[in-house]
């Protein structure tokens, strides 16, 4: 919360390069299936939110764009590829997985399902295994090191020079 109670969100990609901050009540949040979400973000569907009435500042460097259609530009970092926002006539919208916390951006709707892909719905009844489980068959995880922005504002970023290959 800031001073005046206006809720505060903050994140960016996943080098730091870009880092933005919210203040206000977000929109809609949604997920989106349709074929150009999933392309932009890589991925079987986008989870968006949109910013509508609240304050979105870029706190460090800014999105690169591509302008996926003829009302719409698709924000990214140009350092690492994570998407950030999409942007259209209606207003602007934040991929949630960049947010510092994105628990805190409950979806309530799904766009675009005539391109829901099929195994969607299958996924969490998938099972299931934490990240170090497969230590074994993957023995660098011991001993990672990670070069992501932490979830939280810095000062400076990298912190040490050598830290980015
Ligand atoms: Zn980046
Ligand atoms: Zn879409």
């Amino acid at each position: 919360m800031s001073l005046d109670n206006k809720p505060v969100y903050s994140g960016g990609c996943q080098c730091g390069a870009v880092r933005f901050r919210i203040e206000g009540a977000l929109g809609t949040a949604s997920v989106c299936h349709c074929r150009m979400c999933q392309k932009a973000s890589g991925n079987f569907y986008a989870a968006l939110v949109s910013v509508r009435d609240a304050r979105l500042a870029w706190t460090r460097g800014a999105p690169r764009r591509f302008r996926s259609s003829s009302h719409a530009w698709r924000g990214f970092c140009e350092a690492c590829g994570t998407p950030l926002t999409f942007e259209a006539p209606e207003g602007l919208a934040l991929a949630i997985g960049a947010f510092d916390d994105p628990s805190v951006v409950p979806p309530t709707i799904q766009w675009g399902i005539e391109a829901k892909l099929p195994y969607v719905d299958a996924i969490p009844a998938l099972p299931g295994e934490a990240t170090m489980a497969d230590v074994g068959s993957a023995p660098y995880l011991a001993t990672l090191v990670s070069y992501q922005h932490p979830d939280y504002d810095t000062e400076q970023w990298p912190l040490e020079k050598g830290s980015k290959k």
